[in-house]
């Protein structure tokens, strides 16, 4: 079976082979205080550097999901309240966990079919904005040029992306944002239970002077082990090995981003011209390059099965879109021979 679902996704070929390398080099039984441990640290994080472009000066946490971060987020860096700005339902999700802790915090919602307008941003009282740069329910994304504008426009406010569907699959610049974060799941090609939390000097500075050690995962005490080469709890050290493994063989953000852009205007072009599947997203501007989604004049629910007969398997709709639409990751782990199998699918 194909996964294209956005997450979890197809893995990398590579996944079973270094996973065996793992227990034969003792990685599974790996003390997280050890030497080794912060040599994988050190190697991973300067990988990340290299393969993402993660800028020198940010620091790399090893969490567990991008739902962590969330947490993290939350408990660690809204000083006095946050404006959650989203279209879709993990922007949502984002924002009505993070108001269980900060009641004070607020949310912007715009319609997914137009562009965010920065200048529509009410900041008020708030010291963290949080953004959604690829929402996986809907399939649209924020541009460069948009984060930008808002960082241009708020200088003071540190901003925090949730990248989870598009991280090492699209060329971000990562001194647009102060928090970054997501999890291995989707374009890392990797098994669930490992995820990023990336952070700018600013974002650890508030951090830090915030102090709020309350949480075994707080900010300011994951950053005080991370300068070690340690995380605050065992980590997935298998999750963390197999990242280095699969960075090891990627080719660079550049390349990688290019390939996802080109594979994503063929499946504009695909569907513009099928009879009968659409694009959800009306406005290329706003069009995710890393997820699909998509609408049918016919049953989904029957396509969906015959795809599966196939080896395919199609994503489910999710949150308001979870009827009527189904979801296509493009994501770099997947070939192009099996991009033409399901194009064919479909066009059947
Ligand atoms: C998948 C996803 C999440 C949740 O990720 P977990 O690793 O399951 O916590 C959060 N945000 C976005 C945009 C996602 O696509």
């Amino acid at each position: 079976m194909i996964s294209f679902y956005p997450g979890p996704s197809r893995v990398y070929d590579g996944v079973p082979r270094w996973t065996a390398d793992a227990y034969k080099k003792g990685i599974l039984s790996m003390n997280h205080r050890s030497a080794e441990f912060m040599d994988l640290v050190k190697e991973t994080t300067a990988l990340l550097r290299r393969k993402l472009r993660v800028p020198k000066d940010y620091s790399v946490l090893f969490v567990s999901s991008a739902t962590e971060c969330w947490e993290i987020i939350a408990q660690s860096l809204v000083e006095r309240e946050s404006l959650h700005a989203y279209n879709g339902a993990f922007g949502e999700k984002w924002f009505r966990y993070t108001q269980k802790l900060n009641p004070r915090s607020r949310a912007h919602s715009f319609d997914f079919q137009a562009p965010l307008d920065p200048s529509a941003l009410n900041l008020g009282e708030a010291d963290l904005l949080c953004l959604t740069q690829n929402e996986t329910s809907n399939g649209t994304a924020l541009s460069p040029r948009l984060l930008k504008e808002i960082r241009t426009r708020f200088p003071q406010t540190l901003n925090a992306v949730d990248a989870t569907s598009s991280m090492a699959g699209i060329n971000l610049d990562f001194k647009l944002a102060d928090v970054w974060f997501a999890s291995v799941q989707k374009c890392f090609g990797l098994p669930a239970g490992l995820a990023l939390l990336i952070c700018s000097p600013r974002a650890a500075e508030t951090a830090r002077r915030l102090a709020r050690n309350n949480h075994y995962n707080s900010l300011a005490f994951q950053l005080e082990m991370i300068a070690k080469h340690q995380t605050t709890h065992t980590p997935n050290v298998l999750g963390i090995y197999l990242l280095y493994r699969s960075l090891e063989s990627v080719s660079s953000i550049r390349e990688t981003d290019a390939l996802i852009r080109r594979r994503a205007a063929q499946w504009v072009t695909f569907f513009k011209k099928h009879p009968r599947l659409s694009l959800l997203v009306k406005e290329d501007k706003v069009l995710s390059h890393t997820v699909l989604t998509v609408t049918s004049s016919t049953s989904l629910q029957t396509l969906k099965e015959r795809a599966k007969q196939k080896g395919l398997l199609l994503g489910e709709g999710y949150g308001p879109w979870k009827e009527t639409t189904f979801r296509i990751a493009n994501f770099p782990a997947h070939k192009v021979a099996e991009i033409s199998k399901l194009k064919k699918f479909l066009a059947s």
